[in-house]
């Protein structure tokens, strides 16, 4: 995996508030087709460095490029279609719609699949068609004609990562994917992002451990707003430093 060719990078990325460093010169490289972890504790900077990739937030400092382009200057909006996408950023559902129509209207936004394929003459079938293909891979399809205020919140994630899907990504960015998750929950979901990740590049903010062990091929450790670590999970789990910082032992 180390070999393949970087799909994001930043460079001396920096984040100053008012005075306080939230991000202090974080050198990030994800690897094209990798699935690549930000951990650390509290306060550490992840969803900073989160905001500042996908321009939510401005950099003070720093470099950032996807697929080789410098998106430090980009706009939100411009970074979602040239493919990388953040969770929530469409993940907001509407709760009193289907499960299917919340996966329709995802595919009919500005960014949407539905872009590539929709004219006039073409029905309402290939809309359906393509929304229900997603609903299977992520296990829905027979929740179709459900709510999506009455899915369980393992259902409710997983009809966000279909409506994310919708924009067809090439780099998702998941924000504590299994936050708040049950354990039967989280096998699940870990499941769906290792299917999800087949073909795209993922890189996730996540607490749970043994969820990174499992899943992610490199995580970077973050401490205070600087990489404290980087490499397989197998070796910065026995960094020292990782265990004293992040794992308290
Ligand atoms: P993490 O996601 O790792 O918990 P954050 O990126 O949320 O960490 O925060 C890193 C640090 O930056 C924290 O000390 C936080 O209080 C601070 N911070 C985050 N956003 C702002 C902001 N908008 N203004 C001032 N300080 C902020």
């Amino acid at each position: 995996n180390c070999d393949r060719e970087a799909i994001l990078t930043a460079r001396g990325l920096t984040k100053v508030f008012r005075g306080f460093t939230a991000v202090n010169n974080v050198d990030l490289t994800v690897r094209s087709g990798s699935i690549h972890a930000l951990i650390g504790p509290n306060g550490a900077g992840k969803t900073t460095c989160f905001n500042l990739l996908t321009r939510f937030l401005v950099p003070t400092r720093g470099m950032i490029h996807f697929r080789g382009t410098d998106i430090s200057r980009s706009s939100p909006a411009d970074i979602a279609r040239m493919g990388l996408v953040r969770s929530f950023q469409i993940s907001s559902t509407f709760p009193h719609l289907s499960v299917l129509e919340n996966v329709r209207i995802a595919l009919q936004r500005p960014n949407g699949l539905a872009t590539q394929f929709w004219r006039p003459q073409s029905s309402l079938d290939r809309l359906n068609e393509r929304a229900m293909e997603l609903l299977s891979s992520v296990g829905l399809e027979s929740f179709r004609d459900q709510a999506a205020s009455v899915l369980s919140y393992g259902r409710k994630r997983a009809l966000e990562l279909a409506t994310t899907l919708a924009l067809d990504p090439e780099l998702l960015l998941l924000d504590e994917p299994m936050a708040g998750m049950a354990r039967e929950d989280i096998h699940q979901i870990a499941h769906l992002i290792r299917k999800v990740a087949e073909g795209r590049t993922i890189v996730m903010v996540e607490h749970n451990l043994s969820v990174v062990a499992d899943l992610c091929d490199r995580v970077t450790v973050l401490q205070r707003g600087e990489v404290l670590a980087e490499g397989r999970y197998e070796e910065i789990s026995q960094d020292p430093r990782v265990r004293e910082a992040y794992m308290g032992s």
